[in-house]
């Protein structure tokens, strides 16, 4: 009867051990990217706050070269399987505060928030990170590092970094400031105007930010790897939000001894009563089937409410937020003559 028990037992563990490794894709890492400022003056409404940020010597302003590097940003680490949540995805006016709440619902590890600067003096030059408190000042040195690595070649000095950025004093997680150029230098501003030099500053973006945070592309790995393992089991829930992706993954371990102790009482029933068992053998495996059937049933069940529950967005999603606040749904920058 003892194999028989270990048999018993195992289907049923082992049915608790398939939900249990579908329930376990590790959460992506979130990261915030903020493109400065954002937003147009509108004549009808002229209570309605904009922020063009600074004006180029070439006619560039700094608002659209912000969001066009940010986006750039965001796909670069979106390649790497990071959560991406953008404090404006569009050209629209976001409070500092706002821009804040964003990042903390979503529960950002890093901010990194993407600027251009302006001089009175013409003649100042340069890439230079800032960082809003001390605590900030390593990961604003790494970014910087990354990325004047990238874009030095293109020409462009590094001015280091500094302490600075009023608006993410109060974060609790690193922030790096990103003065990429200065519009008011003339090949700074020429640079900045250039695709290829926008996609290097991104590119410098994203390795400072992996330098920082190796946890990102072990996370990486990691997903992959779980999605290698489960190719049935990917849904469009899979790549959760942010703010959902934290889920309890080790409740199915309790799931599995529960199953092994029924697995084991219900072998010494048929112990104690082997006589009526033996009289009654039909009857009771077409009763054990019935009970197999309704625990897969339950756990397909539990699976897919875990998966509802993670692609349900929470009250301060980006679409929601970008829905409420946005004015245009397109970048302006390519509307701008070069
Ligand atoms: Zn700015």
């Amino acid at each position: 009867m003892a194999p028989v028990a270990a048999i018993f037992a195992g289907v049923l563990g082992s049915a608790y051990h398939a939900f249990a490794a579908a329930s376990k894709a590790p959460s992506p890492i979130v990261v915030s990217v903020d493109p400065g400022h954002g937003g147009e003056h509108t004549p009808a409404h002229p209570n309605i706050p904009f922020d063009p940020g600074a004006i180029g010597i070439n006619g560039l302003v700094e608002k659209n070269v912000d969001l066009d590097v940010g986006r750039r940003l965001a796909a670069l680490l979106r390649a790497d399987l990071v959560n991406v949540v953008m404090t404006r995805s569009t050209d629209a006016y976001v409070s500092a505060a706002r821009r804040e709440q964003v990042s903390i619902a979503h529960h950002a590890a890093l901010v990194v928030s993407v600027h251009a600067g302006a001089s009175s003096n013409p003649r100042t030059s340069g890439s230079l990170v800032l960082y809003p408190t001390g605590a900030s000042a390593v990961f604003a040195q790494t970014v910087s590092d990354a990325l004047t690595a990238q874009i030095t070649p293109d020409g462009l000095p590094d001015a280091g970094i500094a302490l600075g950025d009023a608006a993410w004093t109060r974060s609790l997680v690193p922030v790096a400031t990103v003065d990429m150029g200065y519009l008011s230098n003339r090949t700074d501003a020429s640079l900045m105007a250039s695709a290829r030099f926008r996609q290097d500053v991104a590119i410098g973006l994203r390795d400072g930010v992996e330098a920082y945070m190796p946890a990102i592309i072990a996370r990486r790995d990691a997903i992959r790897a779980w999605r290698s393992g489960h190719a049935d089991a990917i849904s469009p829930g899979a790549l959760a939000p942010a703010s959902a992706a934290i889920s309890g993954t080790s409740g199915f371990q309790f799931g599995a001894v529960i199953a092994w102790l029924v697995g084991i009482s219900l072998v010494g029933l048929v112990l104690l009563f082997r006589d009526a068992v033996a009289r009654n053998l039909v009857v009771l495996i077409a009763l054990v089937v019935r009970l197999l059937g309704a625990v897969m049933w339950f756990g397909r069940a539990v699976i897919r409410r875990r998966r509802r529950r993670r692609r349900t967005p929470t009250s301060l999603s980006a679409p929601a937020f970008e829905e409420r606040d946005s004015h245009r749904t397109n970048s302006v920058y390519d509307d701008i003559p070069l």
